[in-house]
């Protein structure tokens, strides 16, 4: 028997449970050995119920008495009367009915739970219940709990690796011994050991640190190397050409925040390297990244190599597309636009312009990578909200080039520095931390949902003024499932009751996209006064002339999307105000009052990740297939830790064909990760 054996092979596995075991993912013994528990019962101390005390207790006891009652709609609470020799106790469950035909035997069990204090008695609350002649010979330990799966007992799940328990005793290594050393850490086998068959609940600790630290070493060992890899790549020089970045930025309407010029003079430095620049550009909402890849693509032009810009969305294209007309066109640079609704004739006639370098700047959406597209030399690739994007969209574009062209990812969804580490670690990172000058902090608002009238009034008052505002609602059309507001049915109510008199648009993403491109600019010169959207308008889009966006069923959006959402308004030197309405007047969650007290995208991103932890943060996919089991991205001592080893063992040469598993991992990660 090895790692790679199947686990039909098993004693104690036929084939019906190997199959089980295949469902939840599980199909060889190396996979099973790595299926870590999810926590632990203490059965090494059995409390007789006389001295029992509050906390996590387990207790050897048999059920006298059990029934179950509906509480309200959705809640049925079963009770039990526990007793041992000592004493008796009250026992109870939620949603858990079956527990009365498990129990009412009569045998004997034991129960492990929280003993704790609830509905004015001491209860054992939720205790998991194990019959006790069921139980492995030696039942005086910890025992693992595994996640369930489905049609396995937790008992054989034990039993199968208590087989595999001498193969544990003799596995390999998997770190290299300098680092075991250098960061005291416990042997991958004890480890290992340790978590399946703890005998002590304090080593259990132990054991996942260094499980955890390795995760994070593989993971940032891989970026050490894309970095590597990248810096062997021969790229296009782009030399600095001062009077061109002079002229560039004289012609602007306003002047360059301080951040602005220094991500600028980052790229321009990476640009003069014979290395492609693999560089994230993170600003907060409004804080001016466009202009700085304008700038960037200026500059390649006038070396003589063409730009791809590529935005998640048409409408943002279609304004970037704008945006960069007007910087360009004045240095002699010509911009085009290919998005899915460019076709026929305009459509070939670009893609002859792009074949054969005519056009210096292409603007566009998921088009561009398409085969279709040809570039003569495309130098520098820019991505506008990366993080909308997958691995391979980025490098099919990439792909379009003779040589590795430069890259520029720009992100408005600012993400902490110890998840920027792990999974951006490959990228060289630039931060917009300052909004233009004479912008005021947008003032947000929890608002009831019985008072819209007098919000609208305030709205109406903006509107008076000059001003102009977004109307946000979840659905398109209403759904007698979901109570959220629809932006069809609202934008109807809108406009025939109290705005009237306005002028008002609708937006969303199932509309014709040359409707959508109509709306938007109609909103974006002004034509409209309100516009009702959905989360379309999410990203990227800039009507400085905005100064109100109103989100409905606020509390069903997460953080960094009420962020975004928000970063609407707020673009010019008006002073904007965000109305966050709840679905209902109950107290707003931590969530909203949150975004509520700040503005600061950086600090959300923090907040977020504690509220949620960095899954949602980094994109569900992604962080799905980093299928890190035991490592948190919100460690940050461990990350500066493993980074610090994983920097040097990539530094120094090492033979990788001595460290299989490690090897093997890393390369998995590389490929994950790596926008090259
Ligand atoms: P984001 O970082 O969210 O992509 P944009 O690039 O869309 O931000 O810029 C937001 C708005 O701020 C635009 O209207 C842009 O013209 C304006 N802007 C950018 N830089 C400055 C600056 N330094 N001073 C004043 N306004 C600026
Ligand atoms: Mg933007």
């Amino acid at each position: 028997m090895n790692l790679t054996t199947s686990l039909d092979k098993i004693k104690g596995v036929g084939e019906i449970t190997g199959r089980q075991f295949a469902q939840a993912g599980l199909h060889t013994v190396g996979d099973l050995i790595e299926f870590l528990p999810r926590t632990y019962e203490d059965y090494s101390n059995i409390f007789k119920i006389i001295d029992i005390r509050p906390g996590k207790m387990t207790i050897r006891a048999k059920c006298e008495k059990i029934s179950t009652r509906p509480v309200r709609r959705g809640l049925r609470i079963t009770t039990a009367t526990l007793a041992d020799s000592t004493g008796k106790i009250q026992a109870v469950w939620f949603n858990q009915p079956y527990r009365e035909t498990q129990l009412k035997s009569g045998d004997e069990f034991f129960f492990s739970g929280e003993f704790e204090f609830n509905y004015n008695r001491y209860q054992l609350t939720n205790p998991s219940a194990e019959l006790v002649k069921d139980m492995p010979i030696q039942t005086d330990r910890i025992l693992p709990v595994y996640r369930s799966i489905k049609g396995l007992k937790t008992q054989l799940v034990r039993k199968i690796m208590n087989e595999l328990r001498p193969l544990i005793s003799m596995l390999p290594e998997t770190l290299p011994a300098s680092i075991i050393e250098d960061e005291n850490l416990m042997s991958y086998k004890e480890a290992i050991l340790t978590l399946h068959f703890p005998d002590e609940i304090n080593k259990v600790e132990k054991a996942r640190e260094r499980l955890g630290f390795e995760e994070l070493f593989q993971l940032l060992l891989a970026s050490q190397f894309n970095r590597q890899d990248n810096a062997r790549l021969s790229g296009w020089r782009i030399p600095f050409d001062q009077p061109v970045v002079a002229n560039f930025v004289q012609k602007l309407p306003f002047t360059l925040t301080n951040s602005q010029r220094v991500a600028a003079w980052d790229i321009i430095q990476d640009f003069e390297k014979s290395i492609p620049m693999n560089r994230l550009l993170q600003g907060d909402v409004g804080s001016g990244k466009t202009v700085v890849a304008g700038l960037a693509a200026c500059q390649a032009a006038h070396s003589g190599l063409q730009t791809a810009i590529m935005a998640p969305t048409e409408i943002l294209a279609g304004q970037h597309a704008e945006t960069l007309v007007k910087l360009l066109a004045p240095m002699g640079i010509s911009v085009g636009l290919l998005t899915g609704s460019v076709k026929g004739k305009p459509r070939n006639l670009l893609l002859n312009q792009i074949e054969s370098g005519m056009v210096d700047v292409v603007v566009g959406t998921h088009a561009l990578i398409q085969d279709a597209v040809k570039f003569a030399r495309l130098g520098f690739v820019v991505i506008d909200e990366q993080h909308r994007f997958g691995v391979n969209q980025r490098q099919e574009l990439l792909k379009k080039s003779a040589h590795m062209p430069h890259l520029l990812a720009m992100t408005a969804t600012p993400i902490p520095r110890s998840l920027a580490l792990t999974v951006y670690g490959e990228l060289d990172i630039s931060v917009l931390n300052e909004l233009p000058a004479g912008r005021k902090p947008i003032l947000t608002k929890i608002w009831s949902p019985n008072s819209r009238d007098e919000l609208y009034k305030i709205i109406d008052k903006q509107i008076e003024s000059g001003r102009q505002a977004y109307v946000i609602c979840r659905l398109i059309d209403d759904n007698p499932d979901n109570e959220a507001k629809s932006v069809k049915a609202e934008y109807v109510r809108l406009q025939n009751s109290i705005f009237k008199h306005r002028r008002i648009g609708l937006l969303h993403g199932k509309m014709k996209s040359d409707d959508k491109d109509m709306v938007m600019h109609q909103f974006a010169s002004g034509q409209l006064d309100i516009l009702v959207s959905t989360t379309v308008v999410e990203v990227g889009v800039d009507v400085p002339n905005a100064t109100v966006i109103i989100i409905e069923n606020s509390d069903h959006f997460g953080l960094a999307q009420l962020h975004q959402l928000r970063g609407r308004v707020g673009r010019s030197s008006y002073q904007s105000y965000c109305y966050l309405i709840n679905s209902t007047s109950a107290s707003p969650s931590k969530r909203l009052k949150e975004i509520e007290k700040s503005n600061d995208g950086f600090y959300l991103a923090e907040v977020d990740l504690k509220l949620r932890g960095p899954g949602e943060i980094y994109g569900r996919a992604q962080h799905g297939a980093l299928n890190l089991q035991i490592a948190s991205l919100a460690d940050t001592k461990m990350i500066v830790r493993a980074k610090r080893q994983a920097e040097k063992f990539a530094s120094s040469s090492h033979d990788m064909l001595k460290y299989n598993q490690l090897a093997a991992r890393v390369n998995y990660y590389q490929r994950l990760t790596t926008l090259n």
